[in-house]
């Protein structure tokens, strides 16, 4: 119990310093930002190239800290009546943006019988987003990522597919660590937020891949989850 207790004044303690940090250093990256784009127009010489990987960079920069905030603080999240479709939807020109430039494509497989779910409409295109991005990154050219819906009785199944490179089952374990990352400019912190966000959603989250064949993440999510007319001890079986 002790250690219990511990564990949960330390998760809340790091979620204060993250909050504190988080706007602490996003204010002088601002300023950062807001003089950079001064001295672009001001310099008597072109500084576009630089320009542009500075800017790339606090935006990377950027993006650590939030994904670091939402990780850290166990904050209880907001939810409303929402269809994971129009959500599927509202991303799919940013993919197929991202798609274009490496020349890969994209698929929805979008089942009509998916119910209206109570959701954070930001948080699970964070998710979805994560996951396609990842998908995307283990593609070479003319890899396909799927985007897959599927109502099966009181759940209901999200899957993002992809034909890229899969996963050693040896690091399986490991991918929803924080910090764990393959990649050069990795942060290790998307699967994690993942993880988290799907738990926030009182769901499940599963990988299954082949090397050399592709890996898929699946989210299986309860429509009963969080309904404020949900029973309350269906509600309490689910969290356990
Ligand atoms: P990052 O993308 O910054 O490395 P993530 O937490 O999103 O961090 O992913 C952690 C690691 O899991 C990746 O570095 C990669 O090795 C592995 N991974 C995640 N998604 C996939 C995927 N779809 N295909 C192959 N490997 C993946
Ligand atoms: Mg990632």
């Amino acid at each position: 119990l002790r250690s219990e207790m511990g564990n949960v004044e330390r998760l809340s303690l790091v979620g204060q310093m993250a909050a504190g940090i988080t706007h602490e250093i996003r204010n002088p990256m601002a300023v950062v930002r807001g003089f950079l784009q001064l001295m672009r127009e001001k310099s008597p010489v072109s500084l576009d190239h630089y320009y542009r990987i500075v800017m790339e960079e606090l935006d990377r920069a950027n993006g650590i800290i939030n994904d670091f905030l939402s990780l850290a603080q166990n904050r209880i999240v907001e939810k409303e009546e929402s269809h994971l479709h129009s959500l599927v939807e509202e991303l799919e020109p940013l993919l197929w943006a991202d798609a274009n430039l490496r020349g890969q494509s994209i698929e929805l497989k979008l089942d009509d019988r998916v119910p209206n779910l109570y959701l954070n409409p930001k948080e699970i295109k964070q998710l979805i987003l994560n996951l396609a991005r990842n998908g995307m990154e283990a593609m070479s050219e003319k890899g396909v990522l799927t985007i897959l819906t599927r109502a099966d009785g009181e759940y209901v199944e999200l899957e993002v597919r992809d034909t890229g490179q899969g996963i050693p089952a040896e690091r399986i374990g490991k991918l929803f660590e924080p910090f764990f990352t393959t990649k050069a400019k990795g942060t290790g912190l998307g699967l994690s937020l993942c993880k988290r966000i799907v738990e926030r959603h009182h769901g499940m989250i599963s990988v299954h891949s082949v090397e050399g064949e592709g890996t898929s993440f699946i989210i299986k999510l309860s429509r009963l989850a969080d309904y404020p007319a949900a029973l309350p001890d269906m509600k309490n079986s689910k969290e356990a």
